[in-house]
């Protein structure tokens, strides 16, 4: 292990972390497709959507930016492919459809700040910590976060689509450590996602803490990552702190 520094920043991860989708995906296709006059099943569009939206990450990493698309451009098509797997085939009738459920997935009401985020983000503030936001997202992001109160919170928020590199490349988790001129080993990121949130963080020599909610964590996911970096909810966040730095001083 590399010299104790004393944490002094904080790195958070977004969605499904401090923030989560009022309602399923497939549901929000399904109520805006139905105000078109389109009617498709909910569970079909959840279906087709995770397809399209795999695919499409795949073909066009992160936006698709070094390939000549816009962030927008890049979830127009995803809802288009979605609604064309659902059977849907006239991209006329979807085009529509599409440009309102980009607005609406900008809008703060969409969202849903999780259970302890907003007090956890306060204690953290308190202690004299600094935060920011590390996020794959796009430009959308710090409206949402300013319409749910959170964006006050932090000194800045780096999304893939500004920093050019989605998690894990741990480009993205240098120039956060860049902007705030903290060194790796001061500094912590919290995330639900094993790849690209703990092992992306944990990369490049930074502290790192994965977030798990209610379904059960994969097994492999538990054996790998120690039980002191595991948080069953954010409300566990600063007393893990607390234990990394007396465990630190014990050393
Ligand atoms: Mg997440």
């Amino acid at each position: 292990m590399g010299r104790w520094l004393p944490i002094r920043l904080l790195t958070w991860d977004v969605k499904d972390t401090l923030l989560r989708l009022r309602h399923p995906v497939g549901e929000e296709y399904a109520a805006k497709a139905r105000a078109h006059g389109l009617e498709v099943e909910a569970a079909t569009l959840g279906q087709a959507f995770r397809q399209a939206y795999r695919t499409q990450s795949h073909s066009f990493p992160n936006y698709g930016l070094s390939q000549g698309l816009t962030s927008r451009r890049w979830w127009l098509d995803v809802v288009l492919q979605t609604f064309y797997l659902a059977g849907v085939r006239d991209a006329q009738a979807v085009a529509p459809i599409a440009d309102q459920l980009y607005e609406d997935f900008s809008k703060p009401c969409t969202w849903q700040v999780l259970e302890g985020a907003a007090a956890t983000l306060r204690g953290c503030r308190k202690r004299g910590l600094r935060l920011a936001v590390v996020s794959n997202f796009d430009r959308r992001l710090e409206d949402i976060l300013t319409g749910l109160g959170l964006r006050e919170h932090f000194d800045f928020v780096l999304t893939s689509e500004a920093a050019g590199w989605p998690k894990p490349d741990p480009r993205i988790f240098h120039e956060a450590l860049r902007l705030a001129q903290v060194e790796p080993a001061g500094a912590a990121h919290i995330g639900d996602s094993y790849l690209c949130d703990y092992k992306g963080a944990q990369g490049v020599g930074m502290h790192s803490f994965l977030v798990f909610g209610p379904e059960p964590l994969d097994s492999a996911v538990k054996c790998s990552v120690p039980q002191e970096r595991l948080l069953p909810s954010l409300s566990h966040l600063l007393p893990a702190l607390d234990r990394l730095e007396g465990s630190a001083l014990e050393l």
